[in-house]
This record gives C-alpha cells, structure tokens and sequence, in this order.
C-alpha cells in the first residue's frame, strides 16, 4: 500500500528472486528493500530497540555527512602539588578573560575559554592527574593538551613523573611550563635535565617537547605558553562538526539552591542550544537554560565550549555523557532503562558498599567514586581525618566526603550513607545503638578507628585490593 504496488505485482517479483511466499507472510528486511527501491521508494530501516542501543541508533541515524571544522583545544594541567597549578589556571583566567568582555567577572563552573589573538583556549578548572584518569577511567576523553607545571626551584618530583605517566598512558602531548621563575633559586636547566630523563627533551635541546618558562606570580611567560598550545593544537588538527546535535561530558554537577541541578557540559561535537531534548546518565531533560563561564546567559554552545546546563531533574556525575535526542520520548525511555538497570543493580545487593570489595568493583569498572561520612570525637578530628582522605591518591576512584560531623554514628547518618551509597568512618566514636541496627539491615560499612593512619591505609589497601577481609 505505502509503496503503491499491487500485491499480486510483489509476490510475483519474489517468485522471481526465489522467495515463494503469500501476502500475508513476512518477508525479510533486505528483500523489502529491494522491492521498495525497484519501486522507487527510499528505504530506511527502523527497528524497535530498548535503551542504550536505541539511543545508538538514533545518534547514528542523525550523523549522515560529516562537515568538520577546527575546534579549540581543551587543555588539562598537571603537576605536583604546589608547584603552581592553581595559581597559573588563575593567572590565565585572570589576564586573559578581564580584557573587556561581557560579564567580566568568571564563574567558576569547571571549566573556562580564554581568546588570544582571535583564537580559543578552553582549560578544565580540576588540576592534577586523578581528576584527568577518574575521567578516563569511564571513557570520557576530554583533553587534548596536558600542561605539565613544573616549579623551576623544586624540579622533578613524584606526582611530576606519575602526571608524565598519565599523559602518556591518554596518548595526550605535554607541554611543560616551567613556573616560579622569578624566584632566585630557579634553575630551569637543572628542571630540562631531569625532565631529559623521562623522554621529554626540551626543543633547545634537540628534543620535540615543548617547554616554556613562566611565573604565574608575576603573570610572565603566559602569553608564550597560550601561544604554543595553540601551536601543538594546530598541529593536531583537532576538529568537529558544529552542524550536528551535541554530545559532551559533563565535567561537574552540582544541586545549586534556587537553580535547582546545574551542570556544566563541555560540548565535545555538535553545537548545544537552548531547548534542545537530552540523555545524561539516568537523566533526560530539555536545556531550559545555558550560561557560559562568564555567568552570562547564551543560546548556543559549539565544539570545546563548556557551559552551564539548567533543566536537568537530578545531578548527573562528572564523567558522564551528555547527548541530545531529537526524540523527547526517546530520551525519557534511555534514561528510564538505565535507571531501571540501576535499581535493579540495587536490589541485586551489587551496590552495597564496603571497602572489602572496592577493588573488585573498581576493577570491573562499576566504582567511580568512593562516598565517605566521617563521624569524630571533636571538630579537629573530624577536619583532619576528611582533609587527609580527600588528599589520598586514588587514580582509579574519587573519594568524596559527603559529610563529616562531632559525635556517635546515628540513625541518619546511616540513612545519609545508605541513599549515597557511602561507608561510614568512626573515629573514637561508636555507632548508637539504633544506627548499627540499620546499617546492618542496610547493609553499610561501618569502620571505626582510633588512630587516622590506620583509616588512611585500610583505604589505601582496600583500592589496591590488598585489605584483609573483616571477621
Ligand atoms: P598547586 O598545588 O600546584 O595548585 O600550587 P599553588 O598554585 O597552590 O601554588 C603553591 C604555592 O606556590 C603558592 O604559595 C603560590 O603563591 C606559589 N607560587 C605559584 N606560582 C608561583 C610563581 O610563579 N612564583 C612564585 N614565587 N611563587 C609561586
């Protein structure tokens, strides 16, 4: 009927390609294609698929040609602790986007676009190497460039080298600043020589790396350092197609209140507009609203653009993959599965969470964080104990304490740590009796301890699946 023919004409036509089948028999998907385009009709197949596979299919479908342009790079800095990240991201920021633009001031959402001469630089606002392979570890390439800071008066240190690793591990070139050479102590040859030692030899040297010295202290050398990022992105050609719907990663979300969940998406493909229909993680939604770094309202995100997405109707993770559907009912259904898949994980008992199998489920990839409550006998325990987790090197997971308080473990810590997911930690302190009832029919860790390095180094073991399982 939709292709015009008269019965009698097609099963005559399958006769002929040996198909012996009556009007009322279903015939194959390529043999209906042929019959519809002998008839002149175009064919596009469409078939009834369920969550993640349908959303590849309806992303595939709405891909067709290709019309790639240059993108800016989007550039990760590393290095060791205290060697100047912080202060250098800031010192980019604040040289380079104060030069009179709208809004002025910047907003810290995870990530910020620099202009030098007329072309973008976007940094991801997290340094260090953890945030960079957390990401990773759940597929999220999102660097093109790492900016490995090296202090010029300290030189090559541990978390140095695991940043040069990590680089290398991502197949991401490295460019190395050499920061706080205004101090008299810096000795950047001394820094080229060590550095020599783990395959980067600087370009004066004969070597292909790119090193530049600068001070984020006294904002020197910047300039030249923007000026070779967008010389190596150059020579990565690195490109997308603005002309498509978005697809991005979320690089930090947060319940904010009055704006209810926020997140700020960097676009890696296509170009994100106000209205569009989108999936992310458990999530679907429509953009009620964008703002960029400045804080300022704005229609449209293209390529390497991070922004601030509003209308999402729970926080999604960072890591996750932002994509927009054309589809308001196909969005709802992928989410829907994926959170269905979620519960029933739950229920599974597969998300209970303890430190006896942390590793195993950072090794079949379903930990992506470790949430903590800590529970202490005075502030200053409680402060320390929460600081120093935090500071634990962790590639593989993210520790987050989501709440550290004074006093015994009660009920609703329990209850904070259930719906979270978190163990709880004690330190000098027990739970009532009420709390341990619940975390035992819950199922949450509960870990007490008396001395904050054996907290710290039953963690540590316990992502190196080397902690002795509990009596
Ligand atoms: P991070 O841990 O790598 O993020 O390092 P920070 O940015 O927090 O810097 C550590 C310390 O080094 C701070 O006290 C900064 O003021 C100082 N610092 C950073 N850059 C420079 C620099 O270029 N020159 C000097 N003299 N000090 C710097």
């Amino acid at each position: 009927e939709l292709i015009g023919q008269r019965p009698a004409d097609i099963v005559r036509k399958l006769m002929e390609m040996g198909q012996m089948l009556t009007f009322n028999q279903p015939m194959n998907m390529d043999v209906a294609s042929m019959i519809a385009e002998e008839a002149g009709v175009k064919v596009e197949i469409s078939v009834e698929k369920a969550g993640d596979e349908l959303l590849e299919a309806v992303v595939q479908a709405g891909e067709g040609d290709e019309r790639l342009e240059p993108r800016p790079p989007v550039v990760t800095i590393m290095g060791h602790v205290d060697h100047g990240k912080t202060s250098l991201l800031d010192a980019i920021r604040q040289t380079k986007v104060a030069e009179g633009e709208a809004g002025g001031i910047t907003q810290h959402i995870g990530a910020y676009t620099v202009s030098v001469h007329g072309k973008q630089v976007t940094f991801l606002d997290t340094p260090g190497h953890e945030a960079f392979t957390a990401m990773r570890s759940r597929g999220a390439k999102v660097t093109d460039i790492v900016i490995l800071v090296v202090a010029a008066d300290d030189g090559v240190m541990p978390q140095t080298i695991e940043a040069i690793n990590h680089a290398k591990a991502a197949g991401v070139p490295l460019i190395v600043a050499m920061n706080k050479i205004d101090k008299p102590e810096a000795n950047p040859d001394r820094v080229r020589n060590a550095l020599s030692e783990y395959g980067l030899i600087s370009e004066a040297w004969g070597g292909d790396t790119i090193m530049v010295e600068v001070s984020a202290k006294q904002k020197t050398g910047l300039d030249t350092l923007l000026e070779m990022i967008l010389l190596q992105s150059e020579v990565l050609e690195l490109k997308a197609d603005p002309h498509r719907q978005a697809k991005g990663t979320v690089v930090e979300a947060k319940l904010e209140r009055g704006r209810g969940p926020v997140a700020t998406v960097l676009v890696q493909n296509g170009t994100l507009k106000v209205g569009d229909v989108f999936v992310v993680g458990t999530f679907s939604g429509r953009v009620r609203a964008l703002l960029n770094d400045r804080g300022v309202k704005t229609q449209q995100a293209t390529p390497s653009i991070p922004v601030e997405v509003i209308g999402l109707p729970g926080v999604p993770s960072a890591g996750d993959v932002f994509q927009v559907v054309s589809d308001e009912r196909v969005a709802r259904e992928i989410a829907d599965e994926r959170a269905q898949k979620q519960r029933s994980a739950d229920l599974a008992g597969q998300t209970k969470v303890s430190l006896d199998d942390l590793f195993a489920r950072i090794k079949e990839g379903s930990a992506k964080e470790l949430a903590i409550v800590i529970k202490a006998d005075v502030q200053g325990s409680s402060e320390a104990l929460a600081a120093a987790v935090e500071k634990l090197p962790t590639p593989a997971v993210r520790i987050r304490v989501i709440h550290n308080g004074v006093g015994g473990i009660t009920e609703s810590d329990v209850l904070l740590a259930a719906a979270s997911r978190a163990i709880i930690i004690g330190f000098n302190v027990r739970p009532e009796p009420k709390a341990a009832n619940l975390a035992e029919q819950q199922g949450v860790d509960v870990r007490l301890y008396t001395i904050i390095y054996e907290a710290l180094s039953d963690i540590k073991a316990a992502m190196e699946g080397l902690l002795d399982p509990t009596l």
